[in-house]
């Protein structure tokens, strides 16, 4: 009853209403190639969407559609309204039987749901991308409905659109050729786009394998869920990917949230943000939280308002993300500005698509295709600044390992120093003890008054020599020298004159005894002994009474002497080395002789036993 007195109401309203809209009727005839539809679109919003096609031809008649602004199109941005749209075609009245079938295509295919009432036909073409793909009256990423040809008078075609989404309806008139040469460069230039970008996420995958760094995956998956996002959103991914899953394409700013969280974790590991700028870090790591809350509950709640969440926090990502280049570049951080620059084509290119929704740039194949253009250009340079980095790497550990050798080298130059320094130390130090050695054996084997060798230098000698002797079965001669009355000496011309007189007694000896092999020693005291081998008893007479005279004729006052002057008695002895006798023998040989010199009156030489009688 209600709805009758509606209709009624409409059809009142139909009849005598004097406003009508201007939008004038296309014309088909054989120009048509392809007509952009918006300056012949009038719309009208159904915010229940209850209305029925009667009622909105009623409402049509009654000119409450408002015409569309041609430069904008259709564009309703988030609505829950439902909306019809209609637009008036005609064939030529000068040849009206021009049989035309052509296409009405509908550019925008993340609409949820499409009707298009034919004039003339009973049901309506039905689409969207929640319907199956294959349910589709023609197989092609966008909305495509055929047409039947149109007559002289006007008819009205009437569109019911509605969508959680985006409500945007870019509508375009076809002939049927026209439309399979445009479809086939949609195609190539869609599988050249996603042939590029699925080369790079390849590209970088295998990098990421052999160098298992985490900033090439993190580009593999921004690339990749990019790629998704825009495939599901252009519809080449319903097409290709989920032709009969109305839920998946409905969630394909799903992977947008998606690639905006590892759009945050490329830039802080390609920034290396965390070594960098901690704050930047942070604002990156807040960005990306920030998308992914509501891109995991966005799966749970309403299409509608997932989206809008996502959007939102993926515009604070982007900005964040594009101003984290403006940092970098101006703190010269390596690869800085390769990555501004991707952001900056990216925003340039991206930006084109909504001004020209808004009639601010005119429509061309760079501001229809904006975003694609721009991402493809940003994965590209961000590809090759990944590429460039590789060989800054290596750049940086040749400077390294360079360093480390100049280093290494360094520390050998100075080790070699220091050992050289080292020897040279040593050697000075190893001379020096050598000539302490020597200074210092000599000073123990030499008598400190007289200079000549001592008792101790006596004792080696004599037994080296006597088993010399013994070995070569020759004599070994033995001389012992003391000076007479020398304790009258000392008591007369003091200690002193006693030591002077020792030191010529000595040097007398030293120079009257000079064949090889000889020895002249202090035996102790004022006494002196000489070892003389090879000398038999004659020869050691003779060198004894050598030595006597040699003393005597220094002629050395003595006031206390029978004599006068300074003289000497020495005993002799000479034997023959064997195994049963030791030098002991041949010293108290001597000594009787000494004695037995001194018992006879003084500087004299005798030997033990006699030579005449040895
Ligand atoms: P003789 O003719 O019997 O040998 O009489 P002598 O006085 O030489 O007797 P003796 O051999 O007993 O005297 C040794 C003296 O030599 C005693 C000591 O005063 C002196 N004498 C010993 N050693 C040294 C010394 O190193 N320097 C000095 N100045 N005198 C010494
Ligand atoms: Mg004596
Ligand atoms: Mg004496």
């Amino acid at each position: 009853m209600l709805k009758l007195i509606r209709i009624l109401f409409l059809m009142w309203l139909a009849v005598f209403s004097a406003w009508t809209h201007t939008a004038e009727s296309l014309v088909l005839d054989a120009q048509l190639k392809a007509q952009d539809l918006a300056p012949y679109l009038v719309a009208l919003e159904d915010t229940n969407g209850t209305l029925t096609i009667e009622e909105a031809r009623l409402m049509f008649a009654a000119g409450r559609f408002s015409p569309v602004d041609p430069t904008k199109g259709f564009n309703k941005g988030y609505t829950r309204s439902a909306w019809w749209l209609a637009f008036q075609v005609r064939a030529p009245i000068e040849n009206p039987l021009t049989d035309l079938p052509w296409l009405l295509e509908l550019a925008f295919p993340t609409l949820d749901l499409v009707e298009v009432y034919r004039p003339g036909a009973h049901t309506p073409h039905r689409a969207g991308d929640t319907y199956p793909f294959s349910e589709r009256p023609m197989r092609h990423v966008n909305f495509v409905f055929p047409m039947a040809h149109a007559t002289p008078g006007a008819e009205t075609v009437f569109l019911r659109v509605q969508s959680q989404g985006t409500l945007m309806a870019p509508l375009t008139a076809w002939s049927r050729d026209a439309f399979a040469a445009s479809s086939q460069l949609t195609y190539a230039g869609q599988a050249a786009y996603f042939g590029a970008l699925l080369a790079m996420v390849v590209y970088n995958a295998l990098l990421w394998f052999s160098l298992r760094e985490r900033v090439y995956i993190d580009y593999v998956l921004y690339v990749a869920f990019i790629g998704l996002g825009i495939g599901a959103a252009n519809g080449m991914a319903a097409e290709f990917f989920w032709p009969d899953s109305g839920w998946l394409a409905n969630y394909s700013y799903w992977a947008f949230g998606f690639a905006g969280i590892f759009l945050t974790r490329f830039a802080r590991s390609f920034l290396n943000t965390a070594a960098t700028s901690i704050w930047l870090d942070r604002s990156l790591r807040v960005a990306g939280a920030l998308v992914a809350v509501p891109t995991v509950i966005g799966l749970f709640i309403s299409y509608y308002a997932g989206g809008r969440l996502v959007s939102a926090a993926l515009f604070i990502a982007l900005m964040v993300s594009a101003g984290s280049g403006v940092y970098c570049v101006m703190h010269r951080i390596p690869g800085g500005r390769l990555y501004l620059l991707s952001w900056f084509l990216f925003l340039l290119f991206a930006t084109m698509y909504p001004l020209r929704n808004y009639g601010l740039v005119p429509t061309n194949f760079f501001t229809v295709h904006g975003i694609q253009i721009g991402s493809l250009v940003e994965m590209m340079l961000l590809s090759f600044a990944l590429a460039a980095r590789i060989n800054h790497i290596r750049a940086d550990k040749e400077k390294a390992q360079k360093a480390a050798l100049d280093e290494h080298a360094l520390l050998v130059a100075t080790l070699q120093e220091t050992e050289k320094v080292l020897e040279q130390r040593v050697a000075e130090r190893t001379e020096q003890l050598e000539q302490a050695n020597l200074r210092l054996s000599s000073l123990s084997i030499t008598d400190s008054l007289t200079k000549i060798a001592n008792r101790r230098r006596f004792d080696e000698v004599l037994v080296k020599e006597w088993k010399r002797m013994e070995r070569l079965g020759q004599p070994l001669a033995l001389a012992m020298i003391d000076i007479d009355w020398f304790k009258k000496y000392n008591d007369h011309y003091g200690h002193q004159a006693g030591d002077a007189c020792l030191v010529t007694v000595a040097e007398t000896l030293a120079a009257n005894v000079g064949r090889p092999g000889d020895l002249a020693a202090r035996y102790g005291g004022e006494e002196f002994a000489v070892i003389a081998p090879g000398i038999d008893g004659a020869g050691a007479l003779a060198m004894a009474r050598k030595i006597c005279s040699a003393v005597s004729a220094k002629d050395l006052p003595h006031a206390e002497s029978l004599f006068a002057h300074v003289t000497v008695s020495v005993g002799v002895a000479s034997l023959i080395p064997s195994a049963e006798t030791e030098p002991d023998a041949l010293l108290k040989l001597a000594d009787e002789a000494l004695y037995q010199a001194k018992a006879t009156g003084r500087n004299r030489a005798l030997m033990k036993p006699p030579a005449d009688t040895g």
